[in-house]
């Protein structure tokens, strides 16, 4: 691992150098070696007239500089526009985490730094090679900083509140603003789920990592009570134990639910890692798919994933698909089965319950989040920025990035998708996710008493009878609607 400095024909000198500068801290920093790159390009020389006496003085200066004490490497690239593939590679090759140049102004030199900077992007656009450098950083950031106390000190007189600004702090943070005041008994639902404050988001990850699954737990309604009593018996696993297997499991408590408590900043994604890592006795982070530990820190990369996708492609925060290519796609408009996906009324039971899940909690676990967004994307073949929306309007956790990622995703146009032609079948998750339909059971109770393999299904005489809706529309003709319309999108 290194620290790149690329010193450019205009920077040859050591002394009052920026870049350079920033570089060399950065790999004090992080403890390890500067390296100093020259990329000498002759068909760049002849470009812009450059004369043999300007080229030598460049050589003779590198070799003043390479006999200080600093590892210069000097070479020689043809043709030019291979020169932002080539420094790539050799970034790679050195395993660096930084590289530093100060500017160069000129129009084939910005191209060239251009071309790289994409290059360095598209590595960006898939998860795994994302995942693959987003964690060595990581495993720096927690042997250097992570540790580090980054929280004020407990008496630290800058948060505490200054005589001088008393009056300021007597202000009350209002109970609500207005358009956005919840209906008391909503409120108090909301409230009993998602206790508010960083005590309640650390015991909440402290219950993911020490204590055991609890299926009774599925409504969810007081995520931090009766952790100790399961603490102490050694004998039950862990959920994050048991979350490489169970993690997509509906009928189960087996996620962290830390989400809305991440999306608000409540609690950080370091602390996170870092006490995770601490309970698996772990000094490097692991992102294993094979651990507990590993599969839930490859699931936080999902997060950073997302927020670096909308940091590099601002076109998905306004409304646009990551593929533009499906822009045009053509979509349903169909305002009676928009709104019965919103209430839970589509008569696909695993669909109805993920959604009131969220109408009632504010929160649906992500297999849920999966199926209703293929569902309305796919079946209904309605357009995903109204799920996205509606989403964000009744989510506890609703953040741009994470949300439109996982709509995109659902919808096939994002960045790393689910293939346009691997459709989810509703039912067959119902079956796989939520094994014996105690999930449907709970969220939707007009199939409560409805025992065995018809919960995932209710055929239809049944489904009248008990007052549950007929499907909206059918699995396997909607299936091949939207395959058809995928497939004949045509290139942008
Ligand atoms: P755990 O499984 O315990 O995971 C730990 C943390 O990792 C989560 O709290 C979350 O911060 C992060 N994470 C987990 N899965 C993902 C993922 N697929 N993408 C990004 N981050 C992830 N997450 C949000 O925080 N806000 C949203 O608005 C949101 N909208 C979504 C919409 C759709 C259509 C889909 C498919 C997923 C969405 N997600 C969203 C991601 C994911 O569903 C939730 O983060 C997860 O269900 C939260 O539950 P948890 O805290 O128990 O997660």
């Amino acid at each position: 691992e290194c620290v790149v400095y690329w010193m450019r024909m205009e920077d040859l000198r050591v002394r009052d150098n920026r870049a350079l500068a920033q570089a060399s801290a950065q790999a004090q920093r992080d403890g390890v070696p500067l390296i100093v790159l020259h990329v000498l390009s002759p068909q760049d020389y002849i470009a812009h007239d450059r004369g043999a006496r300007r080229i030598d003085f460049v050589l003779r200066n590198l070799q003043v500089i390479s006999e200080l004490d600093i590892p210069l490497y000097a070479v020689s690239r043809t043709p030019r526009t291979t020169i932002p593939a080539f420094v790539y590679d050799l970034l790679q090759q050195w395993k660096a985490s930084h590289m530093f140049a100060n500017i160069e102004y000129e129009v084939d030199e910005l191209r060239r730094d251009i071309a790289l900077c994409k290059i360095a992007n598209e590595t960006g656009k898939v998860y795994s090679p994302f995942l693959r450098s987003w964690k060595p950083l990581l495993d720096q950031a927690n042997s250097s900083h992570l540790e580090e106390a980054v929280s004020p000190a407990p008496n630290d007189p800058a948060v505490r509140s200054h005589p001088e600004y008393g009056k300021l702090f007597d202000v009350e943070v209002p109970y609500e603003v207005d358009g956005f005041a919840l209906h008391p008994e909503e409120r108090e639902r909301i409230t009993s789920c998602w206790p508010a404050g960083e005590d309640a988001a650390h015991e909440m990850l402290r219950r993911f990592l020490k204590t055991a699954t609890r299926a009774s737990q599925l409504g969810a309604v007081d995520p931090v009570s009766d952790g100790a009593k399961e603490a102490k018996d050694p004998a039950r696993q862990s959920r994050m134990g048991k979350y490489k297997d169970q993690r997509d499991r509906l009928d189960a408590d087996t996620t962290s639910r830390l989400s809305p408590y991440l999306a608000a900043g409540i609690i950080s994604a370091r602390a996170c890692i870092r006490e995770a890592l601490a309970v698996s006795g772990k000094t490097k982070v692991d992102t294993s798919p094979d651990t507990g530990v590993g599969r839930w820190i490859q699931e936080i990369a999902w997060r950073d994933f997302y927020n670096h996708i909308v940091a590099l492609f601002p076109r998905v925060s306004m409304g646009r698909p990551f593929q533009e290519k499906y822009a045009n796609l053509r979509w349903e408009t169909n305002d009676e089965h928009l709104q019965a996906w919103k209430e839970g009324r589509t008569g696909v039971p695993i669909v109805d319950a993920a959604m009131r899940q969220a109408n009632t909690m504010g929160w649906m676990h992500n297999r849920g989040r999966m199926i209703a967004a293929m569902y309305l994307t796919k079946d209904l073949m309605i357009d995903w920025r109204l799920g996205e929306k509606y989403f964000m309007e009744v989510l506890i956790d609703g953040d741009l990035a994470s949300n439109n990622g996982g709509w995109q995703w659902s919808a096939s146009t994002g960045v790393d998708p689910a293939p346009y032609f691997r459709i989810f079948n509703p039912y067959t998750q119902s079956q796989k996710c939520d094994v014996g339909g105690e999930y449907i059971r709970t969220f939707v109770p007009e199939l409560a008493k409805v025992r065995g393999p018809d919960v995932h299904k209710p055929p239809p005489g049944l489904a009248d009878k008990l007052g549950y809706p007929r499907p909206l529309v059918n699995h396997e003709e909607a299936r091949k609607r939207a395959i058809h319309r995928y497939k004949n999108i045509g290139e942008v």
